[in-house]
């Protein structure tokens, strides 16, 4: 028969289970992609504990795809090597697209969430969607960089020009963000929990200039502080050692409540954003940046059947970097 081996959530807050599903077929405009790895994010947390509203049920998570195309689509040819991100589809017709911000499409559709996504031997994909892999990483090496890199690299695009970058949480998007901004020149300081040691000085290595606890206030004020952990009550202790006119960067899709916090902390045009997704553009720009750092991202692979033990070891903390699903 025809089938594929896939991880799939039945429903919210159970573990993934290892199933047979038929072998997807691609339809117009889309490419049909034997996956070699597929990196997990924490966004897949996410929508295992049920904090993401309404994903499509069953599904196969997975947002960080690294595969050959088989078959289908005009754009690539069969046996080129491919990754598919989180953004899977735009109308390309509302307000936020005609105004190059697809990122916030009103009917977009997102992979891994409302598609089925790479923790699977094959998964579909809406090739103008899709981005070549640049060579000089191999297949596990690249997964993290469609998701934990692009998301990154939006974020840090939009810390603006902040010379000193502090970043709340050294896991698999921080530890790609601090090689670029250093590559770019700035100066960067992490903050991990505090009893982390082995994570700050996974840190320092990437080259954080000092690395500490979140309660902690740096060696000297920030321009802008990115938040990768999904703890509200890390905005008001960004905003605390930022400079004036700092912003604090929300990089996450689900966050904890943000406590109040008093006005004085936010006045003299400090500012709180969020980050929504990724653009093509933004996936374009940073897989050409990523061979010229050059990235090296950190993983640890596990077979694919071992999905669950990778998303626990991300809840857990005990990641240094990426774990990636390795497909045989
Ligand atoms: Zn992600
Ligand atoms: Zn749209």
């Amino acid at each position: 028969m025809n089938g594929m081996r896939a991880m799939v959530l039945g429903r919210p807050r159970t573990p993934l289970r290892v199933a047979e599903l038929p072998d997807p077929v691609a339809g117009p405009g889309q490419i049909r992609i034997r996956v070699r790895a597929c990196a997990v994010c924490r966004t897949d947390l996410h929508i295992v504990d049920g904090e993401l509203p309404d994903p499509k049920l069953p599904l196969v998570l997975g947002h960080q795809v690294v595969g050959e195309v088989i078959d289908g689509g005009t754009r690539f040819r069969p046996g080129q090597r491919v990754g598919v991100p989180w953004l899977g589809f735009t109308d390309q017709t509302c307000r936020y697209c005609r105004s190059g911000r697809e990122n916030l499409c009103l009917h977009a559709e997102f992979t891994g969430y409302h598609r089925n996504g790479g923790y699977a031997e094959l998964i579909v994909a809406d090739e103008q969607y899709c981005f070549p892999i640049p060579a000089g990483f191999d297949d596990p090496a690249a997964a993290p960089l469609l998701c934990a890199g692009m998301i990154g690299f939006r974020s840090l695009r939009l810390a603006g020009d902040a010379e000193r970058l502090g970043l709340y949480g050294f896991g698999a998007s921080a530890h790609i963000v601090a090689q670029v901004a250093r590559f770019q020149g700035r100066r960067v300081f992490a903050f991990t929990r505090s009893s982390d040691t082995v994570g700050q000085q996974f840190a320092r290595e990437l080259g954080a200039e000092w690395a500490g606890g979140s309660d902690e206030r740096p060696p000297e004020e920030l321009d802008a502080a990115i938040i990768f952990a999904p703890v509200g009550a890390l905005v008001p202790a960004a905003l605390q050692v930022l400079a004036r006119g700092g912003v604090v960067v929300c990089a996450g899709i689900h966050m904890s409540d943000i406590p109040s916090f008093p006005y004085a902390w936010l006045w003299e045009e400090r500012s709180i954003r969020s980050v929504a997704n990724l653009t093509r553009q933004d996936g374009e720009e940073f897989l050409a940046l990523a061979p010229r750092v050059p990235i090296r991202t950190s993983i640890e692979v596990l077979p694919l059947t071992e999905a669950n033990e990778a998303l626990r070891r991300l809840r857990a903390g005990e990641l240094h970097g990426s774990a990636v699903l390795k497909v045989p």
